[in-house]
């Protein structure tokens, strides 16, 4: 378990690191988080930090949609972070939780003229999905969150209400996982992972605007694909139908890693097994993570000092 927090700007011990049950973000969700994974290099006896500038970006991005002004730069809360994980000493993969929040005990559903507050801890992280080479997912009842209505873009922690309904209606059916339509019937995401699938030798996965989380690991994929494949990765929104008679299809997120998507509902994707493409992004995804990938080590920040 995480020992230590940022929290009120400076470390302190997790015990610490409490708020009121007044406080706003609580009763509103107002707040916006990023979710970061740090990979354990056996090797190297080395913590790597995966792209935690465009986390800490897109926590700034979030932060602009909720009013939120954050008194640090991007870098500096890189800093902070690896300050945290030095004290923490983890020797195995870890999940980096900031999350910044209205911090009022007030009454009053708003965003301005607030106290904003920011947080960051870290704990032991393994599988968010158990299921990363085989799961079995199926189209949820619930729609995702409308941009003019919660945007998605926007990591938002009351927005989560969304991909909880989906996930819990999910797994109490008896799935790993759901695919989440848009207002507009068309695929937008899993419930916290961007979704692919591989048609007629292309990667296709959702445009940005169809109600997504610009992710991350989706963008490490679609470089890794067109990179190291020769594989082009095609933005446009796809039908529920094309899920069903894909060759491969496939879920990408800090916390699933990249997860085989083997059967949607009653019918199997493809050989109703792992494919070949999904096998080969998720040996290079893993490879570039965790450092061992020349090319893309400017993906991975060490957390102990190089000398
Ligand atoms: N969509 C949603 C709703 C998510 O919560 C996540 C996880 N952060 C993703 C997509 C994947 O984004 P990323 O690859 O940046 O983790």
């Amino acid at each position: 378990m995480a020992q230590y927090a940022f929290f009120k700007g400076k470390i302190v011990p997790i015990k610490e690191a409490k708020v009121s049950v007044m406080t706003h973000g609580l009763n509103y969700g107002t707040g916006c988080f990023e979710g970061i994974r740090a990979y354990w290099n056996e090797e190297q006896e080395q913590l790597f930090v995966f792209r935690m500038q465009e986390h800490y970006e897109r926590l700034h991005r979030s932060c602009r949609i909720l009013h939120i002004d954050l008194p640090y730069s991007a870098a500096e809360l890189g800093r902070i972070t690896l300050e945290l994980l030095r004290q923490e000493g983890y020797r195995e993969d870890a999940y980096i939780r900031p999350l910044a929040f209205k911090a009022d005990e007030i009454i009053g559903v708003r965003l301005h003229n607030l106290t904003d507050e920011l947080a960051i801890f870290a704990m032991p992280f393994g599988r968010y999905l158990e299921e990363e080479e085989g799961a079995h997912v199926c189209i949820s009842s619930w729609r995702r969150v409308d941009d003019n209505a919660v945007p998605a873009r926007a990591k938002i922690t009351g927005a989560y209400i969304n991909s909880a309904l989906v996930k819990s209606a999910a797994e109490m059916d008896g799935y790993n996982e759901a695919l989440v339509l848009d207002q507009n019937g068309h695929i937008s995401e899993g419930s916290a992972e961007n979704f692919f699938m591989v048609r007629n030798g292309y990667l296709v996965t959702p445009p940005v605007n169809s109600d997504i989380l610009e992710g991350i690991t989706r963008d490490s994929i679609i470089e890794l694909a067109q990179e190291e494949m020769g594989l082009e990765t095609v933005q446009r929104s796809i039908d529920r139908s094309e899920v069903y008679i894909c060759d491969e299809a496939f879920l990408t997120g800090t916390g699933v890693q990249i997860a085989a998507i083997i059967k949607v509902e009653h019918r199997p994707v493809g050989a109703g097994e792992m494919g070949p493409v999904v096998a080969r992004l998720r040996e290079l995804y893993f490879g570039a993570a965790k450092g061992r990938n020349p090319k893309y080590r400017h993906w991975c920040t060490p957390v102990s000092d190089l000398d």
